[in-house]
């Protein structure tokens, strides 16, 4: 089972309601368990960050720099959350 940050979690909880459970799965890369578990608010099992990380996209890594977003221009954490889930939803509506 995949172990996602809290960052993701919230994500998760935020997009619930305009995207079901399978679709969020789908987006985060996670299995439709690890959705209904952060949903539920259950812990998750111990596993190593590296099973995650392998090979998907990082959207949970955060530089802690302050800068400029290319894409918005909002001075942000980067990278910009907020262009990651556009580009996130986007993607998902050319798929769904
Ligand atoms: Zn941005």
């Amino acid at each position: 089972m995949a172990r996602i940050s809290e960052k993701m979690k919230n994500e998760i909880r935020q997009l619930y309601g305009q995207y079901n459970k399978r679709q969020l799965a789908t987006m985060f890369n996670v299995n439709i368990k690890t959705v209904r578990r952060v949903l539920n608010g259950k812990p998750e099992p111990k596993k190593k960050e590296q099973d995650y990380y392998d090979g998907v996209p990082d959207i949970t890594h955060w530089t802690g720099r302050i800068g400029k977003c290319p894409e918005c221009g909002c001075m942000v954490y980067l990278p910009c959350l907020a262009c990651k889930i556009r580009q996130i939803q986007c993607h998902n509506k050319g798929v769904i």
